[in-house]
């Protein structure tokens, strides 16, 4: 059994499919107490069925408007007493190249990649000062890393995550607060589901068909962060299928 995990109070942002979903269930097997947060109630509600969890563990939540995120954190700590960890993982990838100008996803991008993760942080950081003790895992990507054509924009939500990730470490050092970035490579979710521009999806789908690896992966990864005694913080994580060459 891993260590540090039974009875925390984690709150995953982004849980009703791929690898939110799966890092609930295994955090459940391993004791943690976590309180669910997405746009999709229904799924959120399936999810807890399965894992035997009240129905106060779930939260409808869209991570675009700060108040329900604030509310969705602050339910979790009015029903589970505190906020041992907050993963921030809600996303969306619909690549395309910039000349298609695809504005919208490009907002969307920006405000779920990226202002929703701020918004996860505004959320719980008083909550965490206040405990004098706390763990922000943010979820980036490969992209976070690299840029490639047709990846633009969600490449720049990815990059940003990690910035913000290394600069609330740093600051929240008085607090005893960690900070962890979790970059996967490709992983079997429903991620690729939103792309808009067909022809992209294709491609996107077929690389993810042929190279994906199980959402356990990513789950393992957050395992291993939140497991660490407190004065261990564990900052990033890069990860790829092994047949990922890029
Ligand atoms: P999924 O599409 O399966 O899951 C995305 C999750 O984000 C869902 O729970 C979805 O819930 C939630 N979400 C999206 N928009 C919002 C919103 N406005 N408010 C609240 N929740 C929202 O894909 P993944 O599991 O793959 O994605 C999880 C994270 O992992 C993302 O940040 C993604 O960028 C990142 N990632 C994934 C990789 C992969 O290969 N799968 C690789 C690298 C990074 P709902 O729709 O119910 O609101």
């Amino acid at each position: 059994m891993a260590q540090n995990i039974k009875d925390k109070v984690v709150v995953i942002a982004g849980a009703s499919s791929g690898l939110g979903a799966e890092t609930a269930r295994q955090l459940v097997k391993e004791g943690a107490r976590v309180v669910l947060g997405a746009r999709r109630i229904d799924r959120l509600k399936e999810l807890a069925a399965e894992l035997s969890l009240s129905d106060e563990a779930v939260f409808q939540v869209d991570v675009t408007d700060r108040n329900q995120v604030k509310a969705f954190v602050n339910h979790a700590v009015a029903v589970r007493g505190r906020i041992d960890v907050l993963l921030n993982n809600a996303g969306l990838m619909p690549h395309s190249p910039l000349e298609r100008l695809k504005i919208d996803d490009w907002e969307r991008m920006i405000d779920v990649n990226l202002k929703g993760v701020l918004f996860g942080i505004a959320a719980a950081l008083p909550h965490m000062q206040n405990q004098k003790s706390g763990h922000i895992i943010n979820t980036s990507s490969v992209a976070g890393h690299q840029v490639r054509p047709g990846g633009v924009v969600y490449s720049a939500t990815k990059h940003a995550v990690r910035v913000i990730s290394e600069g609330l470490r740093q600051e929240v050092k008085p607090y005893n607060i960690r900070s962890t970035i979790i970059s996967p490579g490709a992983v079997k979710t429903e991620l690729a589901d939103h792309i808009s521009e067909p022809d992209i999806a294709k491609g996107i789908k077929d690389f993810y068909e042929n190279y994906a690896v199980p959402a356990d992966s990513f789950a393992r990864c957050v395992m291993f962060a939140i497991s660490q005694p407190e004065d261990v913080d564990i900052n990033e994580i890069l990860f790829r299928p092994t047949a990922q060459q890029l």
